[in-house]
């Protein structure tokens, strides 16, 4: 696993249900975090079959060791991480797996602050997960629990709150929380902001009986069809726990998450000029043209949403500003709500950059946007590593940045090459706005990796 975590992988552990994820491994997580965060912790959970028995499980390892839990119920990751946040909460944890297939489940941990766990505490929990390092409370101290499911509402309200009342009168749209937590604030988000709301795989299962949790195009050809049918302005669709949110235009065509970004990008730095974006590597070159025109910067960080909402508080609390968080998947952050990925706030977003264009389509909208082509190759590598560290050797005499992996950054094109954090791999990505200047510099690259 990356950066020395030996369970957890970018965003928390998954496994599948039966195999490497259990219930008795889920209240051995709970009574380690017990053990290092005092106080209070809020759980929540998304709509996966095997939801209730890992909360339980982890409501139990939290409670031995004593603490208190209060339990949300289903609610979108960003909704938890709010209430968590703004109620001055010890910690929480998110059952869920987030875009993996119903089989697969997970925790996520999430800081008193609302960020998820730096991979410094994580790696401090596996060491007391892997060593049974619990603290045991005797029977007067052991925890208690509450419920509290309507506090979804509060996320709702602060969503809503962000954007002047009416904004998206005249506007339909329609809305796939693909049978996720989603289903509870997005739909409802936006009819508050005034919208005519349609929706699609809006019934709370853990099947997934519509769609599979990751929103890919195919999964969401009813949702495009029903926004044809409509007439409606755009469609939104989430992931399994809603921290992404990505989008079919007017005419139902999808749009790459990096051009979402850019349209987001473009509105919120448009209101806040001269200030830092912040971005994985492997974000596209766009984020950056569409920076410059507001005077914005982008600073990069490795690949990972929680080092770009680290990044973000960190470059804060240096005193600069910063106007723009976010990863080319649809996962965008934004700094005057809270420092995590927000697919209920990126929906209400589009509401508002669409009302900033004064009536026009979507689709228009995006075709001025410049277009990039992005070439993205895995490579088999017994010694990934090694073989990266090959590629350096031979481009050592073009600029190279070393934020994640390798990137060559060429006027007119940059290609990143890592290693793979979970399989015998590196990864590849190229972009260009010439298809040509992208395909000969993926054979440069390849050249290299053979000769290695
Ligand atoms: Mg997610």
């Amino acid at each position: 696993m990356r950066n020395g975590k030996r369970m957890f992988g970018t965003n928390g552990v998954r496994g599948v249900i039966g195999e490497e994820m259990t219930p008795a491994l889920v209240l051995k997580i709970g009574a380690a975090l017990g053990s290092m965060r005092k106080g209070t912790i809020a759980v929540g959970r998304d709509t996966r079959t095997s939801g209730e028995a890992l909360a339980h499980a982890l409501k139990a390892g939290l409670l031995m060791t004593g603490c208190d839990v209060v339990d949300m119920g289903i609610l979108p990751t960003p909704a938890l991480q709010y209430i968590i946040k703004t109620n001055q909460f010890d910690g929480g944890a998110m059952i869920t797996a987030s875009h993996n297939p119903p089989e697969y489940n997970g925790v996520k941990i999430i800081e008193a602050d609302g960020t998820e766990m730096s991979d410094d505490e994580i790696i401090r929990l596996e060491d007391r997960f892997f060593a049974s390092e619990f603290v045991a409370v005797s029977w007067e101290d052991v925890g208690a629990e509450t419920a509290a499911p309507d506090r979804i509402e509060e996320y709702i309200r602060a969503v809503v709150g962000h954007f002047p009342a009416g904004i998206g009168k005249g506007m339909t749209v329609v809305v796939d929380p693909g049978s996720g937590p989603a289903a509870l604030t997005t739909p409802i988000i936006l009819e508050r902001m005034g919208c005519r709301v349609h929706t699609i795989n809006a019934r709370l299962d853990g099947t997934f009986p519509g769609r599979m949790p990751e929103p890919t195009p195919e999964g969401l050809q009813p949702l495009s069809e029903m926004v044809v049918a409509t007439g409606a302005d755009f469609g939104v669709a989430h992931d399994g726990d809603a921290d992404r949110a990505v989008f079919v235009d007017n005419k139902g065509c999808y749009i790459e998450e990096n051009y979402e970004f850019g349209l987001v990008e473009d509105y919120v730095c448009g209101r806040n000029s001269g200030g830092l974006v912040v971005t994985p590597v492997a974000t596209s070159r766009l984020i950056q043209d569409i920076a410059e025109k507001h005077r914005c910067t982008v600073d990069y960080t490795p690949v990972g949403s929680i080092y770009v909402a680290r990044r973000m508080i960190e470059l804060i609390r240096q005193g600069k500003k910063v106007s723009f968080g976010g990863e080319g998947n649809g996962g965008l952050i934004y700094p005057d709500h809270q420092f995590c990925r927000d697919g209920g706030m990126t929906a209400a977003m589009m509401v508002a950059v669409l009302a900033s264009h004064n009536g026009r389509e979507l689709s228009d909208i995006l075709d001025e946007l410049p277009a990039y082509h992005l070439v993205k190759e895995k490579h088999h590598a017994r010694d990934p590593a090694a073989l990266v560290r090959a590629v350096e050797e031979a481009f050592s005499g073009e600029t190279i940045e070393k934020i994640d992996g390798i990137k060559i950054v060429r006027d007119d094109a940059w290609a990143l090459v890592r290693a793979s954090g979970t399989e015998p791999m590196i990864r590849i990505m190229i972009e260009s706005k010439d298809p040509g200047i992208a395909d000969t510099m993926y054979r440069e690259i390849m050249q290299a990796v053979r000769q290695a």
